[in-house]
C-alpha cells in the first residue's frame, strides 16, 4: 500500500515516467516479473540522462497528455497527407479501423 505522500505524487506525476529538461529524452521505468506475470511502475530516481549526463526529470498528467496530444495531431496530418498521396496516385486506402466490437 502506498504511503499518502506516495500517492499524491502519483496524482501529479505518471509513475515510472522520467524525462530530460536538456534533450526532452523519455524514459519510462518498469518491472517486469516473469514469476507473476505482472508489469508496475518503478518510481525510484533514475540514473541522469544517457545523452547530456544531467539529473531527468518527473513526467506530470498534464505534460503527459499534451504530447499524447501532439503526437495525434501529428500522426493525423500524416495519415491525411499519405492518404491523398495513395488517392492522388488512383489507390483506395482501406477504410479507417473500428476497433473491436
Ligand atoms: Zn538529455
Amino acid at each position: 500500500m502506498p504511503s499518502i505522500s506516495e500517492t499524491q505524487s502519483m496524482k501529479l506525476y505518471v509513475p515510472g515516467e522520467w524525462r530530460c529538461a536538456k534533450c526532452d529524452f523519455r524514459l519510462t521505468k518498469n518491472f517486469l516479473s516473469a514469476s507473476t506475470g505482472t508489469v508496475h511502475a518503478d518510481t525510484s530516481t533514475p540514473e541522469k540522462c544517457p545523452n547530456c549526463d544531467v539529473p531527468m526529470w518527473r513526467v506530470s498528467w498534464e505534460e503527459d497528455c499534451r504530447d499524447a496530444w501532439h503526437f495525434l495531431e501529428r500522426e493525423m496530418v500524416r495519415t491525411r497527407q499519405l492518404e491523398k498521396q495513395l488517392h492522388d496516385e488512383g489507390i483506395q486506402p482501406d477504410p479507417p479501423y473500428e476497433g473491436y466490437r
